[in-house]
């Protein structure tokens, strides 16, 4: 738990959020400025700053984020969907606690911006 991210905090219940659904090690809530019908960040309870270094750490919790993600895409009937991980401020990562976003409920373009 770093008490400066806001991610953290989250999980701890010290900021709402609008929770899709969750296990042990991760949660899935909705975004505050969805880019789609649907657009869901999936969190690992553990502070790690991105996908990679999550995935070195704990690799089974990387997996228990991609089952969420399934889940998450699961409850809001989507036919397809794209997961975005955002690494580093040149890709405009601006939250430094690992996120999966899942985007769908619209035709998404390809490639991105
Ligand atoms: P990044 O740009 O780091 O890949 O994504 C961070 C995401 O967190 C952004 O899409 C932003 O809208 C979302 N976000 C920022 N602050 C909050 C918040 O307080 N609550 C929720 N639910 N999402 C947030
Ligand atoms: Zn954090």
């Amino acid at each position: 738990m770093s008490t400066d991210c806001l991610f953290c905090r989250i999980i701890a219940g010290e900021i709402p959020a609008d929770v899709v659904a969750e296990t042990e090690h991760s949660l899935a809530f909705r975004d505050i400025s969805p880019q789609a019908p649907t657009h869901v960040l999936v969190i690992p309870r553990r502070h790690e700053p991105n996908a990679a270094a999550l995935a070195a750490v704990a690799p089974e919790e990387m997996a228990d984020a991609w089952a969420l993600v399934a889940r998450v895409a699961e409850i809001d009937g989507l036919e397809g969907y794209r997961t975005v991980a955002n690494t580093g401020a040149a890709a405009q990562q601006t939250v430094f606690h690992m996120h999966l976003h899942v985007i769908g409920g619209r035709e998404l373009t390809w490639p991105p911006g």
